[in-house]
């Protein structure tokens, strides 16, 4: 299928619902107050966009009577696999992985494999000149898996996809959840701390960063945390791949070469079609990290002391951030920051602290 430029008014849609942009710094921590200048002159995106989105209309009707998912099925036994892009809209290395198993014209060998694109009404609200405002149109789509919320009165877009797709992650036996970051730090993949997933994580021998998530520490609830998924006595299992920075053009390489590696796993591609594409990889020893604590935004002076983009570790006791009154110390020695927001937003994650293991 061709690719193709959206068209600058598609592009251009306004998101309504977008919260005002803060940047991650205050007054209430001197050394950041030179940062705060430069955290408002940058503060569109950190990073510079060399990939935009594609037009995938012409996908939206596939073969499952859900709208952009597509399913291949070998007609022999066999996994069911689902690869998953677009959680968030503007995270768009999951989309180039999935355009490049159509084009290629990617077929199970056995089982099942369904592609599925989760959030496209976030996708297109991508704008150019603000291009962190589109993850979600309502909520974050990756914290709605809660019986609670898929079960309750919510009418949020998230919440209505998420009750669309839960048939097909159901169905899955495993599932791939593509994702990106702010902040061009290292790929990882993100997994709940169960054998299972940390088996098939290990399997992949790349990314070799793993973030473990010892359940329940998101509020909302992950995807690859629900359901089967989460039980550590049903086989079915999922992953996140975070590919790098949403718009650099290295991480839907990193986007396609872990779905392949995910596929191949399970057996799905024909051997000689995966030696010619997947890319050797050094056996190296996964760096892990156990996710201990995820910090909500509380109130609108929450700064962290230094900029931030991810990995930097602090000593037991040494201040990470303020958030009003509370002052945000690590816990512990090598306390590692994970994925902080590059906008500080009350009421929404700000910063997730791990343990190097
Ligand atoms: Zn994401």
């Amino acid at each position: 299928m061709g690719a193709t430029v959206i068209a600058t008014s598609q592009a251009g849609v306004p998101n309504a619902r977008t919260v005002p942009f803060r940047p991650a710094t205050c007054q209430n921590c001197p050394e950041t107050r030179n940062l705060a200048l430069v955290s408002i002159m940058s503060s569109a995106c950190p990073a510079p966009i060399e990939v935009l989105p594609v037009d995938i209309s012409g996908l939206r009707h596939g073969n499952t009577g859900i709208d952009y998912v597509h399913r291949f099925a070998s007609g022999r036994p066999g996994p069911h696999v689902v690869v998953n892009a677009l959680t968030h809209g503007n995270e768009f290395c999951g989309v180039t992985a999935l355009l490049w198993l159509l084009k290629h014209a990617v077929r199970p060998r056995h089982g099942t494999l369904t592609l599925s694109f989760a959030n496209v009404a976030a996708y297109e609200r991508f704008d150019r000149e603000r291009p962190l405002d589109n993850r979600f149109v309502d909520r974050d789509f990756n914290r709605v898996w809660s019986q609670d919320i898929l079960a309750g009165d919510d009418r949020a877009e998230e919440v209505r996809r998420a009750r669309e797709l839960l048939p097909v992650y159901a169905a899955a036996d495993a599932l791939l959840d593509i994702h990106s970051t702010t902040y061009a730090v290292r790929p990882m993949l993100v997994y709940a701390a169960l054998d299972k997933a940390r088996r098939l994580a290990t399997d992949l021998r790349t990314p070799t960063t793993h973030i473990v998530s010892p359940g329940a520490k998101h509020a909302g609830g992950l995807l690859i945390e629900y359901g089967k998924f989460g039980d550590p006595d049903a086989p079915n299992t999922a992953l996140v791949v975070e590919c790098g920075q949403h718009f650099a053009q290295r991480s839907g390489e990193v986007a396609i070469q872990t779905t392949l590696r995910f596929l191949d796993r399970f057996g799905m591609l024909d051997p000689d079609f995966a030696a010619a594409w997947i890319a050797p990889v050094p056996d190296t020893k996964p760096d892990i990290y156990e996710i201990s604590e995820v910090r909500i935004c509380k109130g609108p002076s929450a700064c962290f002391t230094r900029h931030l983009e991810g990995f930097e570790e602090f000593a037991a006791g040494e201040l990470i951030g303020h958030d009003g009154e509370d002052e945000i110390r690590a816990p512990y020695d090598r306390c590692a920051v994970i994925m902080p927001k590059f906008q500080l937003v009350v009421g929404r994650e700000m910063v997730t602290l791990a343990r190097r293991l």
